[in-house]
């Protein structure tokens, strides 16, 4: 057990052991919208498919098909999550990949149909590059507004949609503001347009109640490494008779529609994630949207220019995204990081020539605005201690930032 500044860090792992900033040899990990660490019951069920059961799951052999059961297994504990056939799901690589199939293969599937498809302005890269490849091959993309909540307006959702129109997708979550969508209000209009409607759920599965049925959901992604799973792995929900075919060509793997051969410990691995993750959902999220709500109220009431981005009602539980005015949040992450703090700089990435976020010049924030966001993300182990050691750390920070 660790102490710092009079608080106990019990039981988190430090990395490493590196030592971090003034000889501190602790991490104060609040970036889990990045990814989280593999829970060690994931890792547990991963174990035994590394060594003892290695088996090629499309072999006939006896030790080839208890891989091949673990598989069905996992897709069966998967489909009950969501409360779909275990058919309607497809294991890839992660939400990159579920999203690129989703968007690519549908457009390419029903181009006969039409060539247009509706999304927003606010999509995580996997939906806003695969959009842009798919505008050079001659399909039409229109990209919804949000507003400062980083919500859509559905009245404009329903104006976009042409004749031509084959696909919504919207995420169901955000990664850098954690706005949650209308979802059923989405789905609702999608169903009686007659339009397939495509969710990337990356950030919302395995933290809020997802209802597939009520929200008309067709298609799905999500992620096993941001819900507590290895990393690599991740799944397709489609719904049954979608004429979506496969977008990776060569074995019979998944119904023909994916082929390669399967990542047994993964999916056996992400399985094991998603069904705690569902078991402790509802009381890992009361406690997430408590600190959370702590936080947000500590940091807006005790950090001069401090305010929250996006909604206060329709916000992940884990999410908090901070414009600390005039500072620049890319200096403010370096600082943190030698405190041993991890978080995230609202901006898409890092580098010296990056761009402003889109997600934030979409709620209307300026570009300096813009550089002067943080995103801290809880997870289920993040504790009070460590948020208020984060606390006093960030008002000496941008103090000392400000001052500079
Ligand atoms: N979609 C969203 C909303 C995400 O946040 C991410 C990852 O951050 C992805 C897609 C990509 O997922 P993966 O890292 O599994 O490829």
């Amino acid at each position: 057990m660790k102490r710092v500044a009079g608080l106990e860090l019990a039981g988190r792992q430090n990395g490493d052991d590196r030592q971090i900033g003034r000889g501190k040899l602790f991490l104060i990990y609040l970036d889990h919208a990045a990814t989280t660490p593999t829970a060690p019951e994931a890792r547990a069920a991963m174990e035994p498919y590394y060594d003892r059961r290695y088996g090629n799951a499309s072999t006939p052999y006896e030790f080839g098909q208890k891989s091949k059961k673990a598989v069905e297994d996992a897709r069966r504990t998967i489909a009950d999550t969501l409360h779909v056939q275990p058919s309607e799901i497809y294991f890839t690589s992660g939400g990159t990949e579920s999203d690129n199939w989703a968007l690519k293969a549908t457009m390419e599937a029903y181009s006969g149909f039409g060539r247009h498809m509706i999304t927003t302005k606010i999509e995580h890269h996997a939906i806003g590059n695969t959009c842009e490849y798919l505008r050079k091959r001659g399909f039409e993309v229109t990209e919804l507004s949000v507003d400062r909540d980083g919500r859509i307006s559905l009245e404009q959702l329903e104006h976009a949609i042409r004749p031509d129109t084959v696909l919504i997708s919207i995420m169901c979550a955000n990664n850098e503001i954690g706005t949650i969508q209308d979802m059923k209000a989405i789905g609702e209009i999608a169903k009686r347009k007659g339009v397939l409607f495509h969710t990337d759920a990356v950030q919302a599965y395995g933290q809020i109640p997802i209802d597939v049925a009520g929200w008309n959901v067709d298609m799905l992604s999500a992620s096993s490494h941001k819900f507590y799973g290895p990393k690599g792995c991740g799944f397709l929900y489609m719904k049954q008779g979608l004429r979506t075919e496969s977008m990776i060509h060569g074995g019979a793997q998944e119904s023909g529609r994916r082929a390669g051969t399967e990542n047994v410990p993964g999916i056996v691995g992400m399985a094991k994630a998603a069904e705690l993750s569902f078991q402790r959902m509802e009381e890992t999220a009361s406690r997430e949207r408590y600190l959370r709500d702590r936080m947000i109220h500590h940091i807006c009431t005790e950090i001069p220019g401090a305010y929250l981005v996006g909604s206060f009602d329709h916000r992940l539980p884990g999410n908090l995204n901070i414009c600390f005015q005039g500072i620049e949040a890319s200096n403010l992450v370096l600082l943190l990081d030698e405190e041993g703090i991890c978080v995230s700089a609202g901006s898409a990435c890092n580098s010296a020539s990056a761009e402003p976020s889109h997600v934030l010049k979409a709620v209307g924030l300026s570009d300096a605005q813009a550089y002067a966001c943080i995103r801290m993300t809880l997870g289920r182990d993040t504790s009070a201690a460590e948020l208020q050691y984060t606390l006093r750390t960030l008002k000496r920070l941008v103090k000392t930032l400000k001052k500079g």
